[in-house]
């Protein structure tokens, strides 16, 4: 049920002598939810499962890209990337090839091959991995220096508008900015961040519901509309208004008669989850672990009742967990409406944990959950 992180032995014989090895982490948020967008705060940590990238300078100016967990191998030539996604895994690459050239950063032509311990698509964040993991590799390998914000910054581009799917900056910015022990307070609006030790007695353990219910997108594009249009309507009486950041508990709770009770709710989720992000970030300060639990207690409860984006699965993970020993807090974690549960344990029961909870969920569903006890992690760089 552990993963214990490999050291990417493949990859570091994969190109012989000439080839260098590269890996980013995958991420978790501990609380924070649904507030990237609305320019307020996350408080993310990258975990011990890495997406690793060899890579080997060629003579030509050709990309070759492999991955060991996808099939299809790609080669592209530097002065002919095409302009627009082909649908395939290898967008990602060449989307940050891409980027970079157009940055002003004239690539040299290299073998990719990538190899990643991230589940893809259970809400780790595999995808900003792979692309801070690349763009780091590409940059190095051709003697670049890196500016980490930019990078973090470029590769959120690339898959918002090369790709094509959705990502807040959260998971590039703690791809490339994570700290082993550390967790990362980030302010979505100026990107300043400050890092946060996680006491030692305190570890990370990912549950997986192994669901994903249809509803995920339209919901979430529901939700960032709802938000603006709170915004909206708050600014007529508050016009310093530009995102719910700017909305105090008091000023919403004054002008509550503007919304409607739904999006009063909305509302009252994203503003009263900022501070909850500011309260973890004391009670961490304090070493008060029961303190952070409570407040992940309180963001679950919230994005179940009034966010509106948990699940019969989620809500079940949480229960499960809130009532196993060692438990100091449990809540979703991601979009919502199913992947993967977020719970602070006592470190010398975790394991127990990890057991007790996957046991009491298959027996309620049927279903195995994927359990992961994690590490805090450092940030993307060179596998040494
Ligand atoms: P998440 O980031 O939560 O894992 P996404 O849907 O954002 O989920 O990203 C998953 C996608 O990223 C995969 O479907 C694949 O296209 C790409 N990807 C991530 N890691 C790899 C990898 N190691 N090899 C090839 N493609 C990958
Ligand atoms: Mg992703």
């Amino acid at each position: 049920m552990e993963l214990v992180s490999t050291p990417f032995a493949g990859l570091q014989t994969r190109f012989g002598a000439s080839g260098r090895v590269y890996r980013a982490p995958g991420r978790v948020n501990l609380i924070g939810e649904h507030t990237d967008y609305n320019d307020g705060y996350v408080l993310p940590a990258a975990i011990n499962l890495a997406c690793g990238v060899a890579i080997a300078a060629r003579n030509d100016r050709i990309l070759h890209i492999q991955s060991a967990n996808m099939p299809g191998d790609v080669h592209v030539h530097l002065d002919r990337l095409p302009a627009v996604r082909t649908g395939h895994w290898s967008d990602y690459v060449i989307g940050i090839a891409s980027a970079l050239e157009q940055a002003g950063f004239k690539l040299p032509g290299a073998s990719l091959y990538i190899q990643s311990e991230v589940p893809l698509g259970s809400g780790l964040s595999s995808s900003a991995a792979l692309e801070t993991s690349v763009a780091y590799a590409l940059l190095d390998a051709a003697g670049y220096p890196i500016d980490l914000r930019k990078l973090a910054l470029l590769c959120q581009r690339v898959e918002n508008e090369y790709v094509g799917a959705r990502c807040g900056i959260m998971d590039p910015f703690i791809a490339c900015h994570g700290k082993g022990g550390h967790a990362l307070l980030l302010d979505c609006r100026s990107l300043d961040f400050r890092l946060l030790r996680v006491p030692p007695q305190a570890r990370l353990v990912i549950c997986n519901t192994m669901v994903k219910h249809e509803l995920a997108s339209s919901q979430y594009n529901l939700r960032r509309a709802e938000c603006e249009e709170a915004v909206r309507l708050l600014a007529t009486k508050l016009p310093c208004v530009r995102s719910l950041r700017d909305v105090s508990k008091r000023d919403l709770e004054d002008q509550r008669s503007l919304l409607t009770a739904t999006l009063y709710k909305r509302a009252c989720h994203v503003v009263e989850e900022n501070d909850r992000v500011l309260g973890a970030e004391s009670a961490l300060k304090a070493g008060n672990l029961t303190g952070f639990g409570e407040l992940m207690a309180q963001s679950h409860l919230s994005l179940k009742d009034n966010y509106e984006v948990s699940c019969r699965e989620l809500d079940l993970m949480v229960e499960i967990a809130n009532r196993t020993r060692g438990v100091y807090g449990a809540r979703m974690t991601g979009g919502g409406f199913g992947g993967c549960t977020v719970n602070l344990v006592r470190a010398e029961t975790a394991a127990d944990f990890a057991h007790q909870v996957g046991e009491a969920y298959y027996g309620a569903t049927g279903r195995h959950p994927d359990v992961y006890i994690c590490e805090i992690a450092e940030g993307v760089g060179p596998v040494s």
